[in-house]
């Protein structure tokens, strides 16, 4: 069924070597082929490991600084405040550079302010854009009914109608299906940063690039690709419906994150950003006490019972969702969701009951770890070392 194998392109594919068809022919493979999947996780594991060994070597005292002064060390603030000064401050302590950098800031914003009155509004034709492909009836993109082919350049609307299906290349990162009744936007096209926008509608994305380069920007969170598949809903009222198929998606606003494993949902609401994810397999009565949680608001009463509903439905695998409830609950429904927690994935060593309540991260980061929610690795992977993997 899948032809054959693609063992021997996974490590060029990684590393970007592969021409764009073999690029892609890669990519459906790998959606398709459970063995090449796997195949292609842990070799990208491995060199994600070691690009992050590098990575972390140089911040990590400065962290270590950070940490103790968050934690309120006087002694230590106070040098790691000084450190860290020091160490940004020290080459525009010299006058000269001082002098110069005043004098290419000026010089910038002059050549910026030109450019402007100049260039303003840029020529569409200069602007970076995607391929769409028309797949059904006649999507729209700004004002013209696109061919069979079109460019969707930034700033640019796609729309489709009732009857209307289009496909956006991004890039060369991956492809996204815009279904009927939908209307997105390319808000960034820059190597490294792919993002579009979307109002209403369903989009089915596919990304095989590394993670945090693919964007979309809903109503009321932003949904991050962490290296994956999914679909992503909008309704009439803004209210969005992620669904991972693979990898992992995060969705984040308002400093509330969602961490949305293959095979979960999360829901994001107008005003109220991301909600609590959970698998598509938890039962019904467990995803509408989830809901009535989210949307409790400040009724205490109706927030509560709908806390004891999830908890007492929560199967061993829900502990995504519980996990994700620790940082959503406050005092004594903390202490409850912890205790629901702990029967069904008893805690590592070191994470204790009144840390947890805290908001400690490294013992929530532990206890995550532990959590075993299958496609680990590519948590491992893609949030970087834990505290607990470092020392
Ligand atoms: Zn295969």
């Amino acid at each position: 069924m899948f032809g054959k194998h693609i063992g021997s392109k996974l490590s060029a594919h990684l590393h970007g070597e592969l021409p764009p068809d073999e690029t892609r022919q890669v990519a459906e493979h790998l959606r398709d082929c459970q063995r090449c999947r796997t195949e292609y996780e842990e070799i990208s594991f491995g060199a994600q490991m070691a690009a992050q060994l590098n990575r972390e070597q140089a911040p990590d005292s400065l962290w270590n600084e950070l940490e103790s002064a968050l934690n309120g060390n006087p002694v230590h603030r106070k040098g790691a405040v000084e450190a860290a000064a020091t160490r940004r401050k020290s080459w525009l302590a010299i006058p000269a550079v001082q002098f110069a950098a005043v004098a290419v800031t000026l010089s910038l914003i002059g050549a910026a302010f030109w450019l402007y009155r100049r260039e303003s509004p840029p020529e569409p034709d200069n602007r970076p854009s995607w391929e769409v492909t028309r797949l059904e009836g006649q999507p729209v993109i700004g004002e013209k009914k696109m061919d069979e082919k079109g460019r969707l350049a930034v700033g640019e609307w796609l729309a489709t109608d009732a009857s209307s299906r289009a496909q956006i290349s991004v890039g060369q990162i991956g492809e996204v299906k815009i279904e009927p009744n939908s209307r997105v936007r390319l808000v960034t096209a820059n190597g490294d940063e792919h993002r579009l926008g979307m109002t209403h509608g369903k989009m089915e994305a596919f990304i095989w690039a590394p993670p945090r380069q693919f964007f979309v920007e809903t109503p009321s969170a932003l949904a991050v690709d962490l290296g994956c598949s999914y679909t992503l809903e909008i309704n009439g009222d803004g209210v969005g419906l992620l669904h991972v198929t693979l990898g992992w998606v995060a969705f984040e606003s308002q400093g509330l994150e969602s961490f949305v494993p293959a095979g979960a949902m999360c829901v994001t609401r107008p005003q109220l950003g991301p909600g609590t994810p959970y698998f598509n397999d938890a039962s019904v009565d467990f995803q509408n006490a989830l809901a009535k949680f989210d949307t409790a608001g400040t009724d205490h009463t109706v927030r509560s019972a709908a806390l004891d509903a999830v908890l007492i439905q929560a199967r061993k695998r829900d502990a995504l969702t519980l996990w994700h409830l620790l940082a959503r609950t406050v005092e004594n429904e903390r202490g409850r969701v912890y205790d629901r927690l702990a029967e069904l994935i008893p805690p590592p060593p070191k994470v204790r009951r009144k840390g947890v309540l805290n908001g400690d991260r490294t013992m929530l980061d532990a206890w995550w770890d532990s959590l075993e929610l299958g496609d680990t690795e590519w948590w491992r992977m893609w949030k970087g070392p834990l505290p607990t993997q470092t020392k």
